[in-house]
């Protein structure tokens, strides 16, 4: 990753200059999105700085240990305080997320708000948002991974400590599922490196991120795996499934079905597999791959979604049956037209 020292002085100029910040990520906000946040928010707040995190939507409660964790603010839940906030702002941070429609009602007070000055810190392809400063990576592992680079060598770099490292410690193990995908390069090793000597906990965090969950959430995965996981005959591709019905049943809680897209991955052939959920808000598909097979490329055709190579998501506009029935046809041709270009 080799970031423009240009970009690196003007990022410290807008800290140096300004003294009120809001830190803002994606909707179902996952261990990167929080961990850059709040690594930000601390070394601001360190510096002297007024930094308030506010999500879109409700962080999961498995995240509560992360330093600064209960200073978060969450938007659909407290519109009047975070509008105050955003107000009260001179500078918006976009983390871990480029397109503010992907955050819901937060995104239309960003887009109406003016004269703030913006910074974007971001591993997402395709960028949307415009920023005054903006650093797009996306061959980096984790936001937290490019934010940690640009700390290190920006006016923040004195105030970054041992809080910061553990969120930014927390984004590299979830977005890469503990260093085992999309973490090869050799940089990164250097970057966890740096963050021991810094003295994080590497195991408590390992703990914390790992060994969370509930007995309901494990009796969710049991069900899931046993009952909803269908592979698509003839074809490397899975799909699984939770109904509203099934969700309520378990007492779901947000962040319970976190990690469960993964699971077929582990069966020898299947080389892509989605999971399709029916929330309040819509149907969500959850799409993973292995190899080059380009799940990004999959959701933005379909499902006007988007995301990584080997991980993306979308949304389905019909009925929750209707993305269930229409799935298999789309996966197939999809698949089908890949193959051809492989053999090219
Ligand atoms: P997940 O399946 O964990 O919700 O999402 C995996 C990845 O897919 C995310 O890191 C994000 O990059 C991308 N993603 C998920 N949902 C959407 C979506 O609705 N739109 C876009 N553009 N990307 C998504
Ligand atoms: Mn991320």
């Amino acid at each position: 990753m080799v970031l423009s020292l240009d970009a690196i002085d003007n990022f410290s100029t807008l800290v140096n200059e300004h003294q009120v910040f809001v830190l803002t990520c994606h909707t179902n906000a996952d261990g990167d999105a929080l961990g850059s946040t709040l690594a930000l928010r601390k070394a601001l707040v360190n510096m002297g700085k007024k930094a308030t995190v506010v999500t879109p939507d409700l962080p999961p409660t498995y995240f509560s240990w992360m330093p600064g964790f209960k200073t978060i603010r969450t938007y659909e839940k407290e519109t009047e305080l975070c509008n105050s906030i955003v107000d009260e702002a001179e500078v918006i941070v976009v983390l871990d997320y480029s397109d503010i429609r992907r955050v819901k009602t937060l995104g239309d007070k960003l887009a109406s708000v003016t004269g703030k000055k913006s910074i974007m810190i971001d591993h997402h392809l395709d960028p949307i948002f415009k920023a005054d400063v903006s650093f797009s990576f996306p061959e980096a592992c984790a936001t937290c991974d490019l934010l940690f680079t640009i700390l290190r060598k920006s006016s923040l770099a004195p105030f970054v400590d041992v809080d910061v490292a553990t969120c930014i410690y927390t984004g590299i193990l979830t977005d890469t599922g503990g260093l085992s995908y999309n973490s090869s390069d050799p940089e990164i090793y250097l970057t966890v490196a740096e963050l021991l000597r810094m003295g994080i906990d590497k195991p408590t965090i390992h703990d914390n991120v790992f060994n969370n969950k509930t007995v309901r959430r494990l009796k969710l995965l049991g069900y899931t795996l046993n009952r909803k996981l269908h592979r698509i005959e003839k074809y490397p591709l899975s799909i699984m499934t939770l109904d509203a019905k099934e969700l309520e049943q378990y007492g779901y809680h947000t962040g319970d079905t976190e990690g469960f897209v993964n699971y077929p991955l582990q069966v020898k052939d299947i080389i892509a597999t989605a999971f399709i959920m029916e929330r309040p808000d819509g149907v969500k598909i959850s799409l993973r791959s292995k190899g080059n097979f380009p799940v990004n490329e999959f959701a933005a055709r379909y499902y006007s979604g988007g995301g990584h190579l080997n991980a993306a998501g979308g949304n389905f506009s019909g009925t929750f049956e209707e993305a269930v029935n229409t799935y298999n046809d789309n996966i197939v041709e999809f698949y089908a037209k890949w193959l051809k270009q492989q053999s090219k």
